[in-house]
């Protein structure tokens, strides 16, 4: 365990470190939209958001650990929506003003990838945080039984 977490400030070191070209060509040019550049997927065209199995969802950049199958909830905005990471410091939360707006960006907290917003409106969230999140951000594994 290390003692080197600062305060987010979008700044800081990520334990996975690549360059931006060795990222677009790992991950390819829808991926690294999103993940990189903090793209958005259109709307209800994720292919995780109807995914109910149980099993984990991973860092599409870097396979961190980010959420638990069961803190999936259907939210009805037509991305897969959680309602908290897997650890608290799985992810990371940033103030994002862009597009005129002020949301919360959610990052993954290994190696510094957009994943989605997270938005405080419940909309039937037992947290009452709604994580947001583009599935092209995210793997999902299945439990095998
Ligand atoms: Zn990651």
């Amino acid at each position: 365990m290390t003692d080197h977490q600062k305060p987010t400030d979008g700044a800081q070191s990520y334990a996975v470190q690549k360059t931006e070209d060795e990222w677009r060509a790992e991950l390819g040019e829808e991926r690294y939209q999103v993940l990189r550049q903090a793209g958005t997927e259109r709307a209800w065209t994720g292919e995780l958001l109807d995914e109910s199995r149980s099993g984990i969802y991973t860092c599409g950049a870097c396979n961190a650990e980010l959420f638990q199958a069961g803190t999936k909830f259907d939210s009805g905005c037509g991305w897969p929506s959680f309602y908290e990471s897997v650890r608290p410091d799985a992810v990371e939360l940033l103030d994002d003003t862009s597009l005129g707006m002020t949301r919360t960006e959610v990052r993954c907290a290994s190696c510094g990838s957009h994943l989605g917003h997270v938005f405080p409106d419940g909309c039937g969230a037992p947290t009452g945080d709604r994580y947001c999140m583009n599935s092209l951000a995210l793997d999902f594994t299945a439990d095998e039984s």
